[in-house]
């Protein structure tokens, strides 16, 4: 007998640690970025309307109903789409097509932190570039040898916004790299690069309906570059399953995009609390890098992020904590509906006054 076992053999990988589902009544859950509102009503309408026999047959394999609708309302050719299962579909399909390299991928130190799970998935080699100490990305550190460049804009956990001058800095200095900008949070006050494309071959934006459409049950996620880019990620997505978009998916996102007026509305809404939560974090003494996303980066001056969660959690107000080098004295809070957000500062003031 050999001491050889298939465990040898088996894949190891450490998986992305997504913020938990708590369930419950009354609980506040302000740790995974979620919208407080619901998606459009025409989504609703939608799925009530629905005739099932659609299941029947495989949906579309590009999604064209929902691609044709995101060309119309982001007006870009549709072969500049690439539409997925969330953008984290989306973007491990984007690590595996572009980040071949033998030069390490850079990102920031501080950002999304399924970066590094794709990498290791895909044995792409990576090196992180650190934010500076106000947390920002600055376009002169991406000037070397790299293998490719991701970065999220907002970023998060920070959410602070890199000016698009910068953003186009890195693009520039990186040309014969591709640049993806994930912009899950771009809908809450910050400007999106999806017009760069038109400009810069090896630009890829990607964005989400999980966050300013109300969608992350739903899963829809998509890309826009240039149509070589696109045609290229599509070539590795129809090498593992065509068929992930479901018909579900494709209708409901086709409502979301067309509803335009509910969905500016909606993030509309999150700002105003978004700025008064600024405002009400300031006073009891938080500091946080300007927010430009659906979440707001807070650490306060006296009492230890650690301790803030542990209470917060005890009151049934779940926000998000990493116990990691750097952010360790910061907590990342969702910006929840107006009703929440008092009685997470109810809760606040009770302990920290
Ligand atoms: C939420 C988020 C995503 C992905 O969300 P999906 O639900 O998979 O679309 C991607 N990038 C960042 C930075 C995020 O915060």
């Amino acid at each position: 007998m050999s001491d050889k076992s298939w465990r040898d053999n088996v894949r190891q990988v450490v998986p992305y640690i997504a913020g938990e589902q708590p369930e419950g009544e009354n609980i506040i859950k302000l740790n995974t970025n979620e919208n407080p509102y619901p998606p459009s009503p025409a989504v609703a309408k939608i799925l009530r309307e629905m005739d099932t026999d659609c299941f029947r047959l495989y949906p579309n394999m590009d999604a064209a109903p929902l691609v044709k609708a995101l060309s119309q309302e982001y007006n870009q050719p549709e072969e500049k789409f690439f539409v997925g299962v969330g953008s984290d579909d989306v973007l491990a399909n984007a690590f595996l097509t572009f980040f071949n390299s033998n030069l390490p991928v850079l990102f920031p130190d501080i950002t999304y932190s399924f970066y590094p799970v794709w990498a290791d998935l895909f044995r792409i080699p990576y090196e992180t570039v650190l934010v500076d100490e106000n947390f920002a990305i600055c376009a002169k550190d991406y000037e070397r040898k790299n293998g490719g460049v991701i970065f999220p804009n907002p970023n998060a956990p920070t959410a602070l916004f890199t000016s698009v001058e910068q953003v186009e800095k890195i693009i520039q200095s990186n040309k014969d790299v591709v640049v993806i900008v994930d912009e899950a949070y771009i809908d809450f006050g910050g400007t999106s690069v999806i017009g760069l494309t038109e400009k810069y071959d090896n630009l890829l934006v990607v964005q989400t309906f999980s966050k300013s459409r109300s969608m992350a049950g739903m899963r829809i996620g998509f890309a826009v570059g240039n149509p070589q880019l696109i045609q290229a990620m599509k070539d590795v997505k129809f090498s593992i399953n065509s068929y992930t978009m479901n018909q579900t998916a494709i209708l409901a996102g086709v409502e979301a995009v067309k509803d335009r007026e509910y969905f500016e509305g909606t993030c509309q809404k999150l700002i105003q609390t978004r700025e008064w939560t600024k405002e009400k974090l300031t006073q009891l003494g938080f500091i946080y890098p300007q927010s430009m996303a659906n979440f707001i980066f807070a650490s306060h001056k006296k009492k230890s992020a650690k301790e803030i969660f542990t209470y917060l959690k005890e009151k049934g107000i779940y926000v998000r904590y990493w116990d990691k080098p750097r952010i360790d004295n910061y907590l990342r809070i969702t910006i929840g509906t107006q009703e929440q957000m008092n009685k997470v500062f109810s809760a606040l003031e009770q302990y920290l006054i």
